[in-house]
């Protein structure tokens, strides 16, 4: 579907023509920059590829195991028996719950290790949290709950707070299980139900288990030698400690005064702390491997006009539209609503294919070399921009990406830059030694110097392409006949429409496991709740003790991914390491990318399948059980 410029109008997100191509350098010699980008790749690649960062248990689990937000109130266990449970409650749980809710199944109990909902806005409060791409698609169910953020891209807080709201509107605070972690998931079949226990010794039999965790839920570490050493303070960013730095998200932090401080990761995260950090710590050192890309933020308040005049289905359209300008390369025909980094290489793509004499005879092959030219041009100029904001050339050149757009996240900030000129902020890069190259008891060595610090900050991520046990976070899950999960996924997917598992019955799964995939991850799970609510009400409505796909449409779909796989593999092993491709393949794990295996034919066309899929009303390739039933 496109949306006509006249519906846009209508819709009153855009004038019709207001956005176009932005100015690049022309100047550029692409061979050049594609050998510096292999040469920078190359010093990157560490042998250990993904192995190179530490799970946050054991004994780093101070590191992600503890909640400053929420006191964890002793109780009694749980002994209880329930028909839904779904395991996270931030955007997955949280939008699961509210389909489940909007199918009629009342039993449904969301179990989340925070203190309240919200996933990653629950935990991550750090100075400066804001949303990264643009809240009128990001934030869920704006339409829903009648709301529409402050300004393009919302603080944390608002998010947070927004998320509560769903919990509220969809009733799913009644049963809530929250600080409570699930250890183990073990299907009992002599009573149809999966056994939970958790961490705090509860014993929940539940119906049906909706794994919702998310993709950024498990902090990890890198694996620097000497990280138990240090004897100052030391955290991760996802559980930022006021206690020791002092203010609130919004800065002030009054207590890092005479502190020396050291950040390492200069992610998403990163770019949002360092400002922060380096107006209030004494000193600041940041510590970077890989620069980001960190254009201008234009992060303009909601015009409460443009706000009245939306109309029904607005934000939908807009994340499909967002969705095209970025996911699918452009979007001939339609205008860019949205309008800002992430839609800039769509648009100068666009406009070069609109320049040709035929762009209806344009080759899937033009459109690659003709995208491809126009990313070394953004990239030039996002290289740049940090000319012109850093003082020290040294400083600049080291600030500079070399590698191609959305090989990591893009980020915007307008204040990132200019505070490496402050004189209590200094860049260390790390690049040449592929990391920091270890900790001592007074600080951190890098480059054969020692700087000693007060305090460590890691902005180190996320575990997000590591092994799914890694990600999960849960010891075991185990199907039928102990069938463990990780053994049966240990070589790639198994699944039937991306979320659930012959051998699993009764359990759900979201995220990037063999679905569409939406550039609006709110989207994705909209998809995903719908649909795992619909399979879980017919099964209650059937009477069915057991619902689980059949060996064979299970295989069907696994062909079905292979045959319309779009590999991106040639892309990803250019790419500078990260998590994007999971660091590069190194370890002999192989190129990875961190939207799993998805389907070919887009977020759309699986949205439609789906859709097309339920209207015929035969669960077609689930097998329901009835009590008595063997095996059921
Ligand atoms: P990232 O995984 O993006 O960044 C981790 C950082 O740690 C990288 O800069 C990495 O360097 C660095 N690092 C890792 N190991 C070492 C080492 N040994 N020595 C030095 N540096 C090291 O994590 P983030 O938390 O920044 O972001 C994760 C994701 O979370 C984002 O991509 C985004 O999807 C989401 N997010 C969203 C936000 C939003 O919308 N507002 C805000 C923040 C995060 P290198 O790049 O070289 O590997």
């Amino acid at each position: 579907m496109t949306i006509s410029e006249a519906e846009a109008e209508q819709h009153g997100v855009i004038a019709a023509g207001e956005c176009g191509p932005t100015s690049t350098p022309q100047d550029i010699d692409i061979d050049a920059l594609r050998e510096k980008y292999r040469v920078e790749r190359e010093k990157r690649m560490r042998t250990e590829g993904s192995k190179q960062y530490i799970e946050t248990g054991g004994e780093f689990a101070g590191f992600s195991e503890v909640d400053p937000h929420t006191p964890v109130v002793e109780r009694e266990p749980i002994d209880t028996d329930i028909d839904v449970a779904v395991i996270g409650g931030g955007f997955a749980g949280l939008l699961c719950g509210a389909a489940l809710r909007k199918a009629g199944v009342e039993d449904v109990h969301i179990i989340e290790q925070g203190g309240d909902f919200g996933g990653v806005w629950y935990w991550n409060r750090y100075p400066g949290i804001q949303c990264d791409n643009e809240s009128y698609c990001y934030v869920p169910l704006l339409e829903e709950l009648d709301f529409i953020p402050s300004k393009k891209f919302a603080d944390g807080a608002e998010i947070y707070q927004h998320c509560r709201n769903i919990g509220k509107h969809f009733g799913l605070y009644d049963g809530v299980i929250f600080s409570t972690q699930v250890r183990d998931l073990k299907w009992d079949d002599q009573i149809s139900r999966w056994r939970i226990s958790t961490n705090r010794g509860d014993d929940i039999r539940a119906r049906f288990v909706v794994l919702g965790s998310g993709s950024f839920n498990r902090p990890k570490l890198p694996g620097i030698p000497g990280i138990t050493d240090f004897g100052g303070h030391i955290f991760h960013s996802s559980r930022w400690d006021y206690d020791y730095t002092g203010g609130d998200a919004s800065g002030g932090l009054d207590k890092l005064a005479d502190k020396t401080v050291a950040l390492i990761g200069t992610g998403a995260t990163g770019v949002q702390l360092v400002p922060f950090l380096g107006r209030d710590a004494e000193h600041l050192y940041v510590f970077q491997r890989t620069p980001s890309t960190v254009d201008e933020r234009n992060n303009t308040p909601t015009d409460p006009n443009w706000a009245k005049a939306l109309q029904p289905g607005w934000q939908k359209k807009r994340q499909r539209n967002f969705h095209s300008w970025t996911f699918e390369g452009m979007a001939l025909g339609q205008p860019d609503y949205v309008c800002d980094f992430w839609t800039e290489l769509g648009r100068n793509t666009a406009a070069r294919v609109l320049a040709l004499p035929d762009p209806a005879s344009l080759t899937p092959e033009q459109f690659v070399g003709i995208r491809e030219e126009e990313d070394y041009k953004v990239m030039e100029r996002l290289r740049r921009r940090v000319d012109s904001l850093v003082d020290d050339a040294d400083t600049a050149e080291a600030l500079k990406p070399y590698y191609r757009f959305l090989c990591k996240r893009p980020c915007s900030n307008d204040d990132y830059l200019s505070t490496f000129n402050r004189p209590n902020v200094t860049l260390v890069d790390v690049s040449e030694s592929k990391g920091v190259e270890r900790i001592t008891d007074t600080g951190i060595v890098a480059n054969g110097v020692e700087y000693e610090v007060d305090c460590i900050i890691f902005a180190s991520g996320f575990e997000i392409t590591t092994e799914i046990s890694r990600r999960y976070a849960i010891d075991t899950i185990e199907g039928r006949d102990g069938l463990s999960l990780y053994d049966h996924w240990r070589d790639g997917y198994k699944t039937l429409h991306g979320m659930s598992s012959h051998g699993f019955p009764n359990q759900f799964f979201t995220g990037f496991t063999q679905v569409g995939i939406s550039a609006n991850i709110s989207a994705n799970y909209e998809v995903q709740g719908e649909h795992i609510a619909y399979v879980i009400a017919e099964a209650l409505n059937r009477g069915a003790a057991t619902v689980e796909p059949t060996r064979d449409a299970q295989d069907a779909w696994c062909a079905t991914i292979k045959e319309n796989y779009i590999d991106n593999s040639a892309f990803d092993a250019e790419c500078t390491p990260g998590y994007y491709n999971n660091e590069g393949g190194g370890g002999g794990e192989g190129i990875r990318s961190h939207l799993g295996e998805p389907y070919g034919p887009g977020f759309y066309a699986f949205a439609d399948l789906l859709a097309a899929w339920r209207d015929k009303g035969d669960l077609a390739g689930l097998t329901l059980g009835h009590e008595g039933d063997p095996g059921a």
